[in-house]
């Protein structure tokens, strides 16, 4: 994408026109007079709305690919501030909290074309606006540790490891592109938090984008494998009811457990799941923190050489109430709410039995050289106990 250089510092209104992301970016629709229902309502905004939508659907099929969007480029700019604002209010109401946080991943990705051409002040600016500290050093720039730290944790490009980083008095020195970097990290968890509404708003959002939202919520994608490891395709919808529920529950921003924390990720990891996929489940959970879930996540998984731990078999998820197989009275879905058979047979013992049973493949060996490949036909029903599973609950 082009992106013009700013070649004098920018006054507040250019600023949140450039990064609409800041904090703030409200308050200018109440000096435009433009109310949040007349931005959902009036014919005025179907510009901005349509645009609006257009984002929204672009980051939910593919928050990594949207940072060119050529309805973007093409409109005025006071409209494409104005559909920023009404995706993420459309977001921010959204059901599935998953959406917006896609979406923010895709906006944060977009703003740093932006920020990658911005002065070394004009930086500094948006940083502290997002609240984190960037000085201004003799030919470059400067994070807090603290905030590096918190910033640089969920990148995995290695040269923003702290070790290779020059640290002075508290301080760790970055180009103007590293610090871009850096702040498109600081965008995405900006946005990522819903912004918060009354709820006769919340229910006016719904009603007038439901057809949005079940349409983004459809194309959220379904959990990927993990690239040459030793699963098969994942296929979510034969996961136990169990399993079915923990992910409904944080996605729809509730608390999970620590049990069912625990439980959720290793079958996911035993399913073949790569760590993103992981991690994705794991970010509508009201405490969500990235850098203290990917660790989380890595230690479960890296464990016996990468075969991770063994999730809980049925009888201590029951001990925990976390059995879900008399149907969730809860959930929108006819599947999930009526009582599932499979979990009633008496050899079933343990939730990757009911996943293998169904045709999903679990992964029963390390992954590192001298790992070997998945058991599909290891069942536990089998006579010879082949991949038979033991009962492992968080250590
Ligand atoms: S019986 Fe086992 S697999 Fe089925 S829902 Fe309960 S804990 Fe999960």
């Amino acid at each position: 994408m082009a992106v013009r250089r700013a070649s004098a510092p920018l006054d507040d209104r250019s600023l949140y026109a450039e990064y609409p992301f800041l904090p703030g970016a409200e308050a200018l629709l109440e000096g435009e007079s433009v109310s949040v229902r007349a931005l959902l309502e009036e014919t005025a905004y179907s510009g901005a709305r349509a645009l609006g939508r257009t984002r929204i659907r672009a980051a939910a099929e593919n928050p990594r690919g949207t940072r060119d969007l050529e309805e973007l480029s093409r409109a005025d700019p006071g409209v494409r501030f104005l559909s920023f604002l009404f995706a993420r209010l459309v977001l921010s109401a959204a059901p599935v909290p998953t959406t917006l946080r896609r979406w923010a991943v895709a906006e944060a990705k977009r703003g740093y074309g932006r920020l990658a051409a911005g002065e070394r002040e004009e930086l500094a600016e948006v940083a502290r606006r997002l609240g984190y500290s960037l000085a201004t050093t003799d030919g470059g720039l400067a994070f807090p540790l603290v905030d590096y730290v918190r910033l640089a944790t969920p990148i995995r490009e290695a040269e923003f490891r702290l070790p290779r980083q020059e640290l002075a008095r508290g301080f760790v020195r970055v180009s103007p592109v590293r610090a871009a970097r850096l702040l498109q990290e600081a965008v995405r968890l900006t946005l990522a938090v819903p912004v918060p509404l009354a709820d006769d708003v919340v229910a006016l959002v719904r009603e007038r984008e439901r057809e949005l939202l079940d349409e983004v919520a459809l194309r959220l994608p379904l959990p990927v494998a993990r690239a040459g490891g030793a699963g098969g395709p994942l296929l979510a919808d034969r996961f136990p009811p169990c399993i079915r529920k923990m992910q409904r529950t944080l996605q729809h921003g509730e608390n999970l457990s620590h049990a069912g924390r625990f439980c959720l990720a290793a079958f996911l990891h035993r399913a073949g799941a790569d760590a993103e996929t992981i991690v994705d489940a794991y970010r509508g959970a009201p405490d969500f923190d990235e850098s203290i879930t990917r660790y989380q996540v890595e230690h479960i998984s890296q464990r016996d050489h990468g075969r991770g731990y063994e999730p809980p078999e049925c009888d201590t998820l029951r001990s925990h109430g976390l059995c879900a197989r008399d149907g969730d009275l809860t959930a929108s879905a006819p599947v999930d709410r009526a009582r599932d058979e499979r979990c009633f047979q008496e050899s079933l013992r343990h939730p990757l039995q009911y996943y293998r049973n169904r045709g999903g493949t679990v992964v029963e060996r390390g992954e590192g050289p001298a790992a070997e490949v998945r058991d599909r036909a290891g069942s536990p029903d089998r006579p010879d106990g082949r991949g038979r599973t033991r009962s492992t609950g968080p250590r």
